[in-house]
């Protein structure tokens, strides 16, 4: 979509519309919601490809895919394989998927499918602090040794691959950290324990990957132990990390950029408008976009999609004043064409040419319209799983093609042109992944 400007209302052709790009830094794409099933459930087909292809078409050409236990990294993996250059993918333990770490874990952490696929989901972003599990389990240190070396050999093993490969595929380390507001996956203790030892292997790597983060309510002790891991001021972190998915305060936003890290921003970074005042102040120049779908799409109730609408809005008055603009044109030039052959139109003629334009008045509807208007077009159709069709996206499964409108809203918020979000956040994750541009 062209970038929305008041200048391009005037009757002088726009600039070469800007044609945004984008990398979605965190989408769980080998959540098997993407093959169509659903809790274990299939639901309709396989839509993977589709799901890529969306993204592609609206700009999203380059995907990274988050890997949060030992199987998803591995079937992150195999994306990035089957998608050259165009899915990356991340290897590490999301805290919520710690409890492997924990001595009353029932199963071997490198088991897949044998207790039902609904573990092979990613936990959904949305708290539950119902059933908290309490710490006093302890660590099972002969398992975390175990699990520590099984993640060191399957980092080595896709560093191997891709010495073989033309693209990069495992292009960063985790997704792991810390989320005290989902302490019912996993208890405080154990993933304090999670990260620090992942944390360990990160910093032994050599050459070390950049950090895919995540930290909930856990802001002190997810500094203090970075820092115990790579120095005071993160000296010894040698490629960087994004803590992604960012919802703290911007006392916490403006610790992180300190330390030199970059901020993932998607619709849970909305909710609130506490949440848009942290948006508004996180550096262009350490901004990185993401939807981490199938979770954390933009809501209207979220206070980010008034931005939206707005956006919407804005991109169709001018839109409608530039139809009106060419139709007028279009008139005129079939007026000064057309063989003068009755008395009666050359009366007509200068009139139609002199009118006056009227894109300030359509601008002034438009204006009226937006306060009206709080639904945003969607791009493709969506529809319930159950009403599965080709080409439609699925009602609650986010999905890559959705982030123009993060960077819409981050736009909105922070008051700059689009191409000045999509360009930054481009800028900053393919420097810090390691990606071609
Ligand atoms: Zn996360």
């Amino acid at each position: 979509m062209a970038e929305i400007s008041t200048q391009q209302t005037n009757s002088a052709p726009a600039a070469t519309p800007y044609t945004p790009r984008y990398i979605d830094i965190g989408i769980n794409l080998a959540d098997p919601i993407f093959r169509g099933r659903y809790h274990g459930k299939p639901r309709h087909p396989d839509d993977l490809k589709a799901v890529v292809g969306r993204a592609v078409e609206v700009g999203c050409t380059k995907l990274i895919v988050t890997g949060s236990s030992f199987k998803s990294s591995r079937d992150a993996l195999e994306l990035a394989k089957e998608f050259p250059g165009t899915v990356f993918s991340t290897a590490g333990i999301h805290p919520c998927s710690s409890s492997i770490f924990s001595p009353s874990h029932h199963k071997h952490h490198d088991e897949s499918q044998s207790e039902g696929e609904e573990d092979e989901h990613t936990p959904a972003c949305d708290p539950d602090p119902t059933k908290p599990i309490p710490d006093g389990d302890g660590v099972d240190h002969e398992r975390s040794a175990k699990i520590i070396a099984d993640l060191s050999d399957l980092i080595a093993q896709a560093r191997n691959d891709a010495s073989s490969s033309s693209a990069p595929q495992l292009v960063a380390f985790g997704e792991f950290g810390l989320d005290y507001d989902r302490l019912h996956y996993c208890s405080k203790e154990v993933q304090l324990h999670s990260f620090a030892a992942q944390l360990a292997l990160a910093a032994s790597l050599a050459p070390q990957l950049p950090l895919f983060l995540h930290s909930r309510a856990a802001h002190a002790d997810f500094v203090r132990l970075l820092k115990d891991a790579f120095g005071p001021r993160l000296e010894r972190l040698e490629k960087g990390g994004v803590v992604h998915s960012f919802t703290g305060t911007v006392a916490e936003m403006r610790e992180l950029m300190d330390l030199g890290l970059y901020i993932g921003i998607n619709g849970c970074s909305f909710k609130t408008a506490e949440n848009c005042d942290v948006v508004r102040e996180v550096e262009l120049s350490r901004l990185m976009m993401e939807t981490d779908g199938p979770w954390c799409e933009v809501r209207p109730s979220h206070e980010g999609w008034k931005y939206l609408v707005e956006w919407e809005a804005k991109a169709k008055a001018t839109a409608d004043a530039e139809a009106i603009a060419a139709a007028e044109t279009k008139l005129a030039a079939a007026a000064d064409s057309a063989p003068p052959s009755e008395g009666q139109e050359d009366a007509g003629q200068p009139e139609r040419k002199q009118r006056p334009k009227r894109k300030p008045q359509q601008q002034q509807q438009g204006k009226k319209n937006q306060k009206k208007e709080t639904e945003v077009p969607e791009r493709y159709k969506v529809v319930k799983k159950e009403k599965w069709e080709e080409g439609a996206m699925v009602k609650g499964r986010n999905e890559p093609c959705t982030i123009e409108r993060i960077a819409k809203i981050v736009a909105g918020i922070k008051g700059v042109p689009l191409e000045e979000v999509c360009e930054a956040a481009w800028a900053n994750t393919v420097k810090v992944f390691g990606l071609d541009s």
